[in-house]
C-alpha cells in the first residue's frame, strides 16, 4: 500500500490549531499522520502555496435539482409560491440520476467531500467510487390521513432496497406536506433501525401561520392540490412540538430553523443529538429575518451548514455558504466558520469519526485551497478571498484537480 505526504503551506485540522508548513501523510485510504514531517518513508509531495483542510461537508442539498442553470422563482419570493415553481420544473425533468450525478461532480469541484442528500427517487442508490460520499435520506411525503398507510409501506419498501450503512436516513419532508401521524410513524422506525431524520422545519413565516392558525398560503396551495386534509392539524401544533417528535429520533437534522425561537433553540441545544442546518444563501435568496446564529451558537446547538439546492442557490459550494456567513456575521471567529462546514456537518450525519478533520485514522478526504505565502493562521483569508479548491482527494485518491 502506497504511502504518500502532502506538505502544505499550510494544514488546517480544524480540530487543533493550523500547522504553519504542515504535513499530512495518507496510507492507502486514510491519515496516518499530521504534522511537520512525513511518517516514515513517506514520499512527500510540496502542494507549495495552499491551505490543506479536510474536505468540506455539505448537510443539506437536493441534487435533483443540479441542472438548474439559476434558481426557480424570483429572489424574496415567497415560499409556498416558489414550491409551485419546483413542482412544475420536477414534471419537466428528463433525469433526475443525471442531474444528481451532476450536482456531485460539481460538489467535488467545490472540495465538497461529503454530502446529506435528500432523495426523492425510488431507485436505490450506492456511492459512486471518486466521488463525494453520499448519506441519502429518503424524502417522504404524505398529508392527508388516508394515506399514511400507503405512504408508510412505500417507505419500507424502498428502505429495502437500501444502500450502505451508515448512509440511509429518512426525511420526512415538511410540516406542511407530512400528516402528524405519519412523521411519528417515521420517526418510530427510524429509532428501530437506527437512521438519522432530517426535516425542513421553522423555515417560512408562512409555514409558522399555517401551524398555528391553519391556515394561509400553504393551506391555500394544500387545497389547490387536493392535499389539504382537515385532520392533520385538529390542535394547533407549534414547531415546539415537532421537535419533541424529532428528538426521538437517533439523529436529526433540523434544516433551516429560520425562525427558531429562544425556547425552541433552548430544546434543540439541551438535545446534542439534533442539528440545525443553517443554509445561508438559500436563507438570503428568500430573504428571510435574520438567521438566529448567534443565538444557537451561544445556546450551545449543534450547527451544520447546507448549501440547499440549485433550486434556490447559484451553486453547491460550501465554502461559498461559509464566506456568506463570515460576511454577515462579523463577530464569529473565522476557525468556527470552518467548523460549521467540515467537523459539524460530519457529527450532524453521524460521520464525524471517519471524515470532517485531519486527524490519524481518518478518510484521507482532502482539499486545497490556494492561500498567500502569509505567517499568520491564513482561515480569515480564505474566508475572505474568491480563491476556489484547486485538488480534492477522497478516500486518499486525487479525484479532481484543476492546477496541472
Ligand atoms: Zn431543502
Amino acid at each position: 500500500m502506497e504511502t504518500i505526504a502532502l506538505r502544505a503551506r499550510w494544514v488546517l485540522p480544524i480540530t487543533m490549531p493550523p500547522i504553519n508548513g504542515g504535513v499530512v501523510t495518507i496510507r492507502g485510504e486514510r491519515i496516518v499522520g499530521v504534522g511537520l514531517k512525513p511518517n516514515g518513508d513517506a514520499k512527500l509531495r510540496d502542494l507549495g502555496e495552499v491551505a490543506l483542510l479536510p474536505g468540506f461537508v455539505n448537510a443539506h442539498t437536493h441534487l435533483e435539482f443540479s441542472d438548474l442553470a439559476k434558481p426557480l422563482g424570483e429572489r424574496n419570493c415567497a415560499l409556498p409560491h416558489w414550491i409551485r415553481s419546483v413542482i412544475a420544473s420536477r414534471k419537466q425533468q428528463v433525469s433526475p440520476i443525471t442531474a444528481v450525478h451532476a450536482g456531485l461532480e460539481e460538489s467535488l469541484r467545490a472540495g465538497v467531500t461529503t454530502v446529506g442528500e435528500i432523495a426523492t427517487s425510488p431507485v436505490g442508490f450506492t456511492n459512486p467510487t471518486n466521488l463525494p460520499d453520499v448519506v441519502w435520506f429518503h424524502e417522504v411525503i404524505g398529508f392527508s390521513a388516508a394515506r399514511v398507510d400507503s405512504v408508510f409501506a412505500d417507505v419500507l419498501e424502498r428502505l429495502s432496497n437500501r444502500g450502505p450503512a451508515g448512509h440511509v436516513g429518512i426525511s420526512p419532508h415538511a410540516p406542511y406536506t407530512v400528516h402528524p401521524d405519519l412523521l411519528e410513524r417515521l420517526v418510530s422506525l427510524a429509532a428501530q433501525r437506527n437512521f438519522p431524520v432530517a426535516m425542513h422545519l421553522a423555515e417560512s413565516e408562512e409555514e409558522l401561520q399555517l401551524l398555528t392558525e391553519n391556515r394561509g398560503p400553504f393551506r391555500d396551495l394544500l387545497e389547490e392540490r387536493s392535499m389539504w386534509d382537515d385532520s392533520a392539524f385538529t390542535k394547533r401544533l407549534p414547531v415546539l412540538d415537532y421537535l419533541h417528535v424529532l428528538a426521538r429520533a437517533p439523529r436529526a437534522l433540523v434544516i433551516h430553523g429560520n425562525y427558531l425561537t429562544p425556547d425552541e433553540i433552548e430544546f434543540v441545544a439541551a438535545h446534542p443529538q439534533m442539528t440545525v442546518v443553517y443554509c445561508p444563501r438559500t436563507h438570503n435568496y428568500f430573504g428571510h429575518a435574520r438567521y438566529p446564529l448567534e443565538n444557537l451558537i451561544r445556546c450551545g446547538a449543534a450547527i451544520a451548514v447546507g448549501t440547499d439546492s440549485r433550486a434556490s442557490n447559484p451553486d453547491l459550494s460550501v465554502l461559498g455558504e461559509l464566506r456568506c456567513i463570515a460576511q454577515e456575521f462579523a463577530g464569529l471567529s473565522s476557525q468556527r466558520i470552518l467548523q460549521l462546514g467540515t467537523i459539524d456537518g460530519a457529527k450532524a450525519l453521524g460521520l464525524d469519526q471517519e471524515v470532517g478533520s485531519l486527524g490519524v485514522g481518518k478518510l484521507a478526504n482532502l482539499t486545497a485551497i490556494p492561500c498567500d505565502a502569509t505567517p499568520a493562521d491564513p482561515s480569515e483569508p480564505l474566508l475572505h478571498s474568491e480563491r476556489l479548491p484547486t485538488r480534492t482527494w477522497i478516500r486518499g485518491r486525487l479525484v479532481h484537480s484543476n492546477s496541472s
